[in-house]
């Protein structure tokens, strides 16, 4: 089946500037020719797509994905999402112009990520931290999702197993983040007091215990009371009492969590394999301490979310301007900065570090509320509206940049280039949201903005 898609601008994801009225060709699931223009008096034996508006660039590939296969989720290895949930979150990345993910739930075995990328026409890949520690960490801040077995497979035995990359090295969840707020603090204290509180409240609580950088020493009294008046707390339990639950429930998995960091930067260079590391403000000072000890080795990190939001964004411009005079890589996660605003409320960091050159290099997603994250072919869009970057530049950050910065990862993929296999996306050039074609392996997945019967498998 040969298709010839005529009339859009092409961006080939090499980085290089638009060929504006360009033709890309299909055939046998490859690229079988970019052109800079169509004759439209030619004729052409197969199936024809008019992408006059429209822009036409290589299938996205998303380096922070979770919640994308059959396997615990999170680095936390909670609880797998039920077969519903993950083909769903699938349909959504595919909807928007991704075709390839790296699942960052690194206790995944790679019969799950086998199993999603059977399943699904999205190329599902597979990272791990099947390392003594962060299997530590994710049993003592949840666990729910783990078989037992993974202390027998470790690292090694992924990565032979067809494992990309080491990480999400940290994470939130065992790291006193969102997802401490979210479900597992406003549960303890359920259990103790009776009364559900918010994320936020227990947010306040937990910084008024803990502050910005999980640090005991750093409890304020008068914060303390007033998160707790302001939770509903007040009177139900003693000052004392509140702060020791707080501490009790977020730092157990924090020391094993920021350890399985150090062990997966060890795996990385040991192994040759990208290391993926959770930027926060919990993770700033091992950052800064692995920066210095990989200054000057080949060893390849990439730094995720370099924009998270508990960095201050002066805090998230040095941590990165740092790395990236270490040779680390960036990757920004859009979450849902853009659109959606439930969990990332501000666009100041993202605007801060694309305000500064050089400071990112790909760009992800993460999982946003529920996995309900804005597009990132909507991050590319707001990169080029806002002047941070060429729609050539752009469009390379989640394409070739990806796949040359995690080997393995989109081989063949990446750039609309002669010979190479056809991921190809087809979108409306004043909304990046609204794509109309979808094809993987040549074959059209999303076809009128809808999903096809090739999607799933
Ligand atoms: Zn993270």
């Amino acid at each position: 089946m040969s298709t010839l898609i005529r009339g859009g601008t092409v961006v080939t994801g090499s980085g290089a500037a638009p060929l504006h009225g360009g033709a890309v060709v299909l055939d046998g699931g490859r690229i079988a020719d970019v052109l800079e223009r169509w004759d439209p008096a030619a004729s052409f034996d197969g199936e024809i797509i008019d992408a006059t508006g429209a822009i036409v660039m290589p299938g996205l590939i998303n380096c922070h994905t979770h919640g994308v296969t059959p396997g615990p989720l999170f680095p936390s290895a909670a609880h797998a999402l039920d077969d519903v949930q993950w083909l769903n979150n699938l349909d959504r990345h595919l909807l928007a112009g991704t075709t390839t993910v790296l699942n960052l739930c690194g206790f995944a075995s790679m019969d799950h990520v086998r199993e999603a990328d059977r399943r699904h026409a999205v190329n599902v890949r597979g990272a791990t931290t099947h390392l003594p520690s962060a299997l530590l960490a994710a049993r003592k801040a949840d666990g729910g999702g783990l078989t037992g077995r993974e202390a027998e497979v470790g690292v090694e035995q992924m990565l032979s197993d067809g494992a990309v990359a080491i990480g999400e090295l940290g994470g939130g969840q065992t790291l006193g983040g969102g997802g401490q707020d979210l479900v597992y603090l406003p549960a303890a204290l359920e259990k103790r007091t009776g009364v559900r509180i918010s994320q936020d409240q227990a947010r306040q609580l937990k910084e008024a215990v803990l502050g910005r950088f999980l640090d005991a020493a750093t409890s304020d009294t008068d914060l303390l009371r007033a998160a707790s008046d302001a939770a509903g707390l007040g009177g139900r339990l003693e000052l004392p009492d509140l702060s020791r639950i707080v501490a009790d429930t977020v730092m157990p998995s924090v020391g094993p969590a920021i350890e399985g960091i150090r062990e997966g930067v060890r795996a990385a260079a040991q192994f040759g394999v990208p290391a993926i590391i959770h930027s926060a403000s919990a993770t700033a000072r091992v950052m800064r301490e692995l920066m210095e000890q990989t200054r000057g080795t080949d060893t390849r990190i990439i730094a995720a979310h370099v924009n998270h939001t508990s960095h201050t964004p002066a805090e998230a411009l040095e941590l990165a301007a740092l790395g990236r005079d270490r040779g680390w890589l960036a990757e920004a996660s859009v979450f849902d900065l853009l659109h959606r605003r439930k969990t990332v409320t501000t666009r100041d960091h993202w605007d801060a570090l694309f305000s500064a050159p050089g400071l990112v290099d790909v760009l992800g997603t993460d999982y946003g509320h529920g996995g309900d994250h804005d597009e990132l072919i909507s991050a590319v869009q707001d990169l080029v509206t806002r002047e941070h970057k060429t729609l050539g530049e752009a469009v390379a950050m989640v394409t070739s940049t990806v796949a040359r910065a995690i080997p393995g990862i989109a081989s063949e993929r990446g750039e609309l280039r002669k010979g190479l296999i056809a991921d190809v996306v087809v979108t409306r050039a004043d909304d990046f949201r609204a794509v109309s074609h979808v094809f993987v392996d040549g074959t059209a997945v999303v076809r009128d903005g809808q999903l096809t019967a090739g999607a799933r498998r």
